[in-house]
């Protein structure tokens, strides 16, 4: 009997993200400007999507946030399930790639509790 394969450790996510990236890339982008482009920019700089959460989209057969697809396909980054993709600006409506960071759940956190300490500090941004 054949020993059975070890598999790779990669979630469907990311075994995506890395299908666009290595073979659907400028479609990708495409997607991305179309999300960037339907979206309103606020005071703060924020590209905020026409919608009451955050904006999710399909496709080439999956589902994800915008603003985590958004910053995946810039950074050409095959984000794991255990990454999530920040807001700088704690605005979770934002698409804007310049607002948005990865980091894992601890960083989120943290980030949560310092905006509620301190505020958001835009000269960062
Ligand atoms: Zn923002």
């Amino acid at each position: 009997m054949r020993a059975p394969r070890v598999l790779v450790a990669m979630d469907r996510h990311q075994e995506w993200y890395t299908d666009l990236i290595e073979n659907h890339y400028e479609e990708a982008r495409q997607k991305v400007e179309e999300v960037l482009a339907d979206t309103e920019v606020d005071e703060n700089g924020c590209m905020v999507t026409p919608t009451d959460q955050p904006r999710k989209l399909r496709f080439r057969g999956h589902q994800d946030r915008a603003y985590r697809f958004v910053y995946c396909i810039r950074h050409r980054l095959p984000a794991t399930r255990d990454q999530v993709v920040r807001h700088r600006c704690h605005n979770r409506l934002c698409v804007n790639p310049r607002h948005l960071d990865i980091g894992d759940r601890r960083d989120n956190l943290l980030d949560e509790r310092d905006r509620r300490a301190n505020g958001v500090d835009w000269g960062l941004i």
